[in-house]
């Protein structure tokens, strides 16, 4: 049994982020979405929020689970018998910064492999950041979040016409 742990922010679940999910089906039988809970990092959306987000993206994906955690990633992937840590990359940038911390995590949890897929070209300009801030200015999102959350986030965060 591969199961993989996809840890992130998803503040909001990206396109980016489902298709990374959905590739890794091909390579692991489970996969958990999970929320790093970082209590010094300000959300756009709360937690709840963005664990809606993801039951309703995955709801019809039997190889996926959703999840939220406290604490280290690498503890966190061994509670949960997950021998693999699945990461996206969008550009040289995201290896920058991915390295140092895969080089910690290596270091406390040796036996955790992390696996990358990079992003297709439709979906590395897309990140988390970007769509806060076209949320925040009132800009449409098609396109950038999954369909099934457009009207969540829409009801959530737009301003109702009268
Ligand atoms: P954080 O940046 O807080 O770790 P994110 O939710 O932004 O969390 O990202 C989680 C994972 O998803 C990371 O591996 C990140 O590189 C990846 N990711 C984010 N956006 C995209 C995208 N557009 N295409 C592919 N991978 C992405």
């Amino acid at each position: 049994m591969r199961k993989a742990l996809f840890p992130g922010s998803f503040d909001p679940i990206t396109r980016g982020h489902v298709e990374i999910v959905l590739r890794g089906r091909a390579v692991f039988d489970e996969i958990i979405v999970a929320i790093g809970i970082n209590s010094s990092k300000r959300y756009l959306f709360s937690l709840e929020e963005r664990l809606e987000m993801l039951e309703q993206v995955f709801a019809h994906e039997p190889q996926v689970r959703v999840a939220a955690f406290d604490g280290l990633t690498v503890n966190f992937a061994r509670e949960q018998g997950a021998a693999f840590l699945l990461r996206g990359l969008r550009s040289p940038q995201d290896l920058s910064y991915e390295q140092p911390l895969e080089l910690i995590n290596k270091h406390m949890a040796p036996e955790l492999e992390v696996v990358h897929l990079l992003s297709s070209p439709e979906t590395a300009m897309i990140s988390s950041t970007i769509v806060r801030e076209v949320i925040r200015y009132g800009g449409r999102v098609e396109g950038l979040i999954p369909d099934e959350i457009l009207e969540y986030v829409y009801e959530l965060k737009y301003q109702k016409q009268p």
